[in-house]
């Protein structure tokens, strides 16, 4: 059965380690002289960067918002090694398998496209992905999978469905757009999210991690194969 596959980033494929992210951003909006409480106890799991950043400027759509953005990148990149992400187990496993498979894979992530490119070329993760939907255009992460989707029927030349899309996530945030857009949820407890709090949106199925993805996408499909 053909399907797609779409990765988050954050929490789900790997950990840029929190200190340098939360550093990064306060420099920087110190650099422009915002005030800004602590960074350290707010909650960006599942939100896109747009979001984030704008609700840090609170006005978001002005020249502000972009040069902060331009800066967040540049010192990204300037500053990201290998050694500040870690690789979540069944991560590279899960994308072979997927290779194997020639299935589509991309990503659907709330990172500014270019964020997303630093985090995974600095793995050397970035060529697994051939497609994906990013958080520079979108505040809200439902908008993401139809982004995604028609990037998919562009590139591939193929017919999908929403319900052939499999979407994978470490947060609630992640179960609610794969189900908006009528689409198969994989929900991973690897972020900040424990499986107990995440099976209770019920997605498709809750792994303790991307080294179960493989044996559960393997049973997944042969069912759905003896129910067609
Ligand atoms: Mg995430």
């Amino acid at each position: 059965m053909k399907r797609a596959y779409l990765f988050d980033i954050d929490g789900t494929l790997l950990k840029v380690r929190r200190k340098v992210n939360r550093k990064l951003i306060q420099r920087i909006l110190e650099r422009f002289d915002i005030n800004h409480r602590s960074l350290e106890n707010l909650d960006f799991a599942g939100k896109t960067d747009r979001d984030i950043f704008s609700g840090l400027l609170d006005k978001p759509e002005n020249d502000l918002f972009h040069q902060v953005k331009q800066l967040y990148l540049q010192e990204l990149e300037r500053h990201l090694s290998a050694e500040d992400v870690q690789v979540f187990d069944g991560v590279h496993d899960s994308l072979d398998y997927l290779q194997d498979k020639m299935a589509w894979t991309g990503l659907l992530t709330g990172n500014f496209a270019r964020a997303a490119e630093i985090k995974l070329a600095a793995i050397g993760l970035l060529e697994r992905f051939r497609f994906g939907a990013f958080g520079d255009e979108h505040h809200d992460r439902n908008d993401l999978p139809p982004s995604a989707f028609d990037e998919l029927i562009r590139k591939s030349g193929e017919s999908f469905h929403p319900s052939d899309l499999v979407i994978i996530g470490d947060t609630p945030r992640d179960i609610e757009c794969a189900r908006s857009f009528g689409s198969i949820s994989v929900a991973v407890a690897t972020g900040t999210y424990s499986h107990d709090e995440l099976s209770a949106w019920n997605p498709d199925v809750v792994l303790s991690s991307l080294a179960e993805f493989p044996e559960w996408i393997e049973g997944f499909t042969t069912c759905r194969r003896k129910q067609t």
